[in-house]
């Protein structure tokens, strides 16, 4: 039947649910499990905040019953991969911080890597470098997926459950189903002209006249389930080798589409690169700002060397004591130079020499600030600067000047603690919104589309596609310490908007006064050496929007720029969660004891 005769219809029935709690359905079912929005929440003994209530509330369950942060961010991790299938996902990649009770820092990178005989030209034919839904929708685009693995190692590492017991919740949730809100539904009406065209991705997400199943029905996926069972039995290996591994290669070769009138172009994933996938340890990056210490992603994402060097920059003005606009002006361009250097100087660091002590140099970002007009707007975009004059360890990598992307994809960002002082903050994703389109036949996952990240209209670029190469993320995990305690965890999805929201939170929170729940909340914008600056309409439409329009910023409207997730370690030794009290729907913020 048409979605929109019986929208009205079950809008009021998921109304209902809402008012009435537990789901009706017909006797002998389970019920399922539906995502209650809380924005905020303060207590102690740990907390977890996601987009999502039924991972939330998974993350919570696993740190009561005594597991740790890692335990509990994986469980939750899981579940979002059933409730938030076309954000994250066991078909993707990610990177988890992790700051230790005895305060190290640490980073996992799970990003997806290039299958071994990918070449600079892979999206390029003819000449001509492929449009981005031609490289998107494809077996091409997807990277060999790394969620199980950078999982496997946190919790062999860092935690003390094993894969086994943290993917337990999540099997529940895929089995049960879960209420389709409107964001869910909204996902999958963006795709449904390109699921249709693959059986095992319309037979999961779409009704049989090809359009979403709509708000207030159960959504269940017994594929994953199964899939989910068989990584609990065996570990990663039924992951990377196996059936599964074989399923992976085969959806990627052959792209399993029946009756497209589009060109799903095959990609060359095999078996031996599923098998030689290995999570990295890496050292985050840490930057001084103002006493504190904010410690992020290092390359191959440029999340940690972004938002640091944009800090740099920052620091060098006293925020707090000008007035909004004037202080607004001058993160948009400390962002602005910033992005001159992330878009020519980071990409993975096993195939070009990034110079990130350069990029987190003090004196490099002297050298940004003092190009910044304080009455006025630079004009996008400026060249990069050279930080290479400025790295300890002389980085020769030469940098290639590019256009700024400034496509956002979803993504999903979480944030974990316990009660002995371990803190997690952890972004994955499958790229687009709905991935490469393509739900691997009969094992209930989407993969990923994160080998556009890459520089793919370019042989040259720092950042083009390689054999076994990770292509630059923006995501930005972010763990803040004051005195080497926690005082701050935050993280975004959004592309490389990410890396803007992530410094926009942090500026709002350390400089301007504002809480964390008040910093998620307020309207963005994201300067990424682009003509004009993306930002929300409330942005636009502030006095201090107004104020930087007269001082020269253009802005681009955009709905929604990121879906934030933070904590807050307070003075009176509780943490406050906080999450998106609108955008995405609103987030799902919650501790162990003393606030929900
Ligand atoms: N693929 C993006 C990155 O790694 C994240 C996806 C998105 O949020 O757009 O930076």
């Amino acid at each position: 039947m048409p979605a929109v005769l019986t929208r009205p219809l079950l809008w009021l029935c998921a109304a209902t649910i809402l008012l009435a709690g537990p789901v009706a359905v017909s006797s002998g079912q389970e019920r399922p499990y539906r995502h209650d929005p809380q924005p905020t929440a303060v207590g102690h003994g740990g907390a977890a905040t996601t987009v999502d209530g039924v991972a939330t509330r998974a993350a919570i369950r696993t740190l009561r019953q005594g597991g740790n942060a890692v335990d509990a961010t994986v469980a939750a991790a899981a579940v979002l991969g059933v409730t938030e299938p076309f954000s994250c996902g066991i078909g993707g990649g990610g990177f988890m911080l992790i700051r230790e009770p005895d305060g190290e820092v640490t980073s996992f990178d799970s990003r997806e890597t290039a299958p071994a005989a990918m070449t600079p030209d892979a999206f390029i034919e003819g000449g001509t470098p492929l449009g981005f839904d031609a490289a998107r929708y494809s077996g091409r685009s997807a990277g060999v997926p790394g969620t199980v693995a950078g999982w496997d190692e946190a919790l062999e590492r860092h935690g003390t459950l094993s894969l086994r017991e943290a993917v337990r919740p999540a099997i529940d949730v895929a089995r049960r189903g879960f209420v389709i809100d409107q964001t869910f539904f909204s996902q999958v009406e963006g795709n449904a002209a390109f699921f249709k065209d693959v059986p095992s991705s319309r037979s999961l997400y779409l009704d049989p006249d090809g359009t979403p199943r709509d708000v207030g029905t159960i959504q269940r996926n017994v594929d994953l389930a199964r899939t989910y069972r068989a990584i609990a039995r065996e570990g990663r290996r039924a992951f990377y080798r196996g059936e599964i591994a074989q399923d992976i290669v085969s959806a990627v070769q052959t792209p399993p589409v029946a009756g497209a009138t589009r060109t799903w172009r095959p990609g060359v994933m095999t078996l031996r690169d599923l098998r030689t996938y290995d999570a990295i340890e890496r050292r985050p990056t840490q930057t001084r700002y103002r006493g504190v210490d904010v410690y992020s992603m290092a390359p191959p994402s440029s999340g940690g060397t972004t938002v640091g060097e944009a800090l740099n920059i920052l620091e060098g003005y006293e925020l707090g004591s000008l007035s909004r606009t004037d202080a607004l002006h001058r993160f948009l361009e400390a962002s602005r130079f910033s992005f001159a250097d992330r878009n020519a100087f980071v990409a993975d660091p096993a195939y070009f020499d990034v110079p990130v002590g350069g990029l987190l140099s003090k004196d490099f970002a002297a050298t940004r600030r003092a190009l910044i007009d304080p009455a006025r707007a630079a004009t996008s975009p400026v060249p990069a600067g050279d930080p290479r004059a400025f790295d300890p360890a002389g980085g020769d990598g030469a940098g290639e000047a590019a256009a700024s992307v400034t496509r956002a994809g979803t993504t999903t960002h979480l944030t974990v603690s316990d009660r002995d002082g371990q803190v997690v903050s952890y972004t994955f994703t499958i790229e687009s919104t709905g991935g490469n389109g393509i739900v691997v036949p009969g094992r209930g996952f989407l993969l990923n589309n994160e080998l556009t990240d890459f520089n793919f209209d370019s042989t040259t670029h720092p950042n083009r596609v390689e054999g076994g190469k990770r292509p630059r993320s923006s995501m930005a995990p972010t763990i803040v310490l004051r005195d080497g305690a926690p005082y701050l965890a935050v993280g975004s999805p959004g592309g490389s908007t990410i890396i803007t929201t992530v410094l926009q939170i942090l500026v709002e929170r350390i400089d301007l006064g504002r809480t964390l729940p008040e910093a998620i909340a307020t309207p963005r914008a994201a300067q990424r050496n682009t003509a004009s600056t993306s930002a929300e309409a409330a942005f636009i439409d502030s006095p201090e929007g107004r104020g930087l329009a007269a001082l020269g910023h253009t802005f681009a409207p955009t709905a929604e720029i990121g879906a934030a997730t933070g904590l807050e370690f307070l003075a009176d030794g509780r943490v406050l969660a906080a999450a998106e009290p609108a955008r995405r729907g609103g987030g799902s913020a919650r501790v162990v004891s003393g606030g929900g």
